[in-house]
């Protein structure tokens, strides 16, 4: 069937890469954009580092340039949920009764933070999520100097929001659940790193704990954690992952497992319909398994896939995974799975926290973390999967580039 419309639910980084890349690649059909949320599409990542810090504006988060809307004849529709989908003739039921068919559908609903038991989102204007636009700006209002705030979760976001408000002059406390923050994703040497940052910028960090209950009275919130110690705080942030947002494909009978689950380049089980982003939990040739990625690249890049898809293009990308955060004055990039190291190996300086770690596992490079050396980490995402020397390695006289060309040492 030749395709003369697309219509892309969800107006983030993996709907609008899909959008961008269907008309590069020559596709002259209509392109429509359905997002629920009001505003234009915009970049999700400064929402917990510079835009909640004050020092972006709303301008600068814009996904889209009118310029680039108008070159691509984009058409984007804010402020529209869409309620359902008719899977085999891909209709879609807009709110307010309006319908819209399409000859493919792709779905790029991302996900909604998980709820704590206790903390229902919208329960307090001192109970914090971190997802959208709006959400920044409510938060962003109450951060004051001198106000206590919590933050149940050190994963990557909730650590931002504690960096950022520490730059507020916040009184800040983390409550981790596991044994240390980031051990899962990081392994447990470089999240003890991670740990010494935020202790010594003044971050309380509670690990091996869990929030227990929440009283909420007229000057703040109680919060009661599993150690028997209460935190009394203003505000708290809950930064405990997301759900993805699956509910138009189970309604629609489309596979879905943690994630609607797609093929490599994209497809669900039914034939017109796509899946992409943080919602898609996608075959993995490398990995021999269905992996869902919450990450800006992994969006990008698979909006690219399914676009290429759409037009008949079988493109599968399984690039290594790769992704940043930004704390305090300290830019950090990962590359990799780390899981099953059996060793690390540091280039540069720890103390100064500008350095780069490489895990290998029987001599393999399978991940790599930096601190301020993103350079670093993109020659490293060449490398992955290859046998190096440890010595050369962390050897700063030798270039990571030419080792990783070079290649291969036994
Ligand atoms: P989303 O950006 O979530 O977009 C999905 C859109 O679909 C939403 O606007 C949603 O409202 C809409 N939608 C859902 N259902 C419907 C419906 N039925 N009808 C209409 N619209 C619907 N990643 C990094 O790599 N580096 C970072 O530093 C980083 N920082 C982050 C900081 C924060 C605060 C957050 C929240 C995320 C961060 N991420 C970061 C993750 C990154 O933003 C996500 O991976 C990315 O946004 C996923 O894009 P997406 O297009 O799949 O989904």
């Amino acid at each position: 069937m030749s395709i003369t419309s697309v219509a892309i639910v969800g107006t983030g980084h993996a709907s609008t890469v899909t959008a961008r890349t269907l008309r590069r690649r020559g596709f002259d059909g209509a392109i429509t954009l359905l997002g629920e949320e009001s505003h234009a599409p915009y970049q999700r990542p400064p929402l917990s580092k510079e835009f909640l810090a004050g020092t972006a504006d709303d301008a600068s988060l814009a996904l889209l340039t009118p310029k680039v809307i108008a070159d691509n004849d984009i058409t984007i529709r804010t402020g529209t949920r869409v309620e359902a989908i008719d899977p085999t003739t891909r209709t879609l039921s807009l709110v307010g009764g309006e319908t819209l068919t399409a000859d493919a559908v792709v779905l790029a609903t991302g996900g909604r933070p998980r709820e704590l038991p206790g903390f229902a989102v919208g329960s307090s204007p001192r109970v914090h999520y971190l997802r959208t636009f709006d959400d920044a700006v409510r938060l962003r209002d109450r951060l004051r100097a001198g106000s206590r705030l919590a933050v149940v979760g050190g994963g990557f976001i909730g650590l931002e929001i504690a960096a950022t408000a520490r730059g507020f002059g916040l009184d800040v406390t983390v409550v981790e659940a596991g044994r240390q923050i980031l051990e899962p994703r990081l392994g447990a040497q470089i999240a003890g790193l991670c740990a010494d940052l935020h202790r010594s910028n003044g971050v309380d960090l509670r690990c091996g704990v869990g929030v227990e209950s929440v009283a909420d009275g007229s000057s703040g919130l109680q919060l009661s954690l599993s150690d028997g110690t209460v935190l009394d705080v203003d505000d708290v942030v809950i930064g405990i992952g997301i759900e993805p947002s699956t509910e138009l494909a189970v309604a629609a009978g489309l596979h879905v497992d943690n994630g609607i689950v797609v093929d490599t380049v994209g497809r669900t089980s039914q034939p017109g319909i796509y899946a992409v982003g943080d919602v898609a939990a996608r075959y993995s040739e490398a990995a021999g398994r269905h992996v869902r990625v919450e990450h800006v690249d992994n969006a990008n890049r698979q909006g690219s896939v399914v676009a290429r898809a759409i037009l008949g293009e079988e493109k599968p990308d399984d690039s290594a995974h790769w992704f940043w955060s930004d704390q305090y004055e300290f830019n950090i990039q990962f590359t990799g799975h780390h899981q099953g190291a059996d060793d690390l190996v540091f280039r540069g300086s720890v103390d100064d926290r500008e350095f780069s770690a490489f895990y290998l596992r029987d001599g393999h490079l399978t991940a790599a973390f930096a601190i301020d050396r993103g350079e670093d980490i993109m020659a490293a995402r060449e490398m992955l999967g290859r046998p190096f020397d440890r010595a050369m390695l962390s050897d700063e006289d030798l270039d990571l580039w030419e080792l990783g060309e070079e290649g291969v040492l036994a």
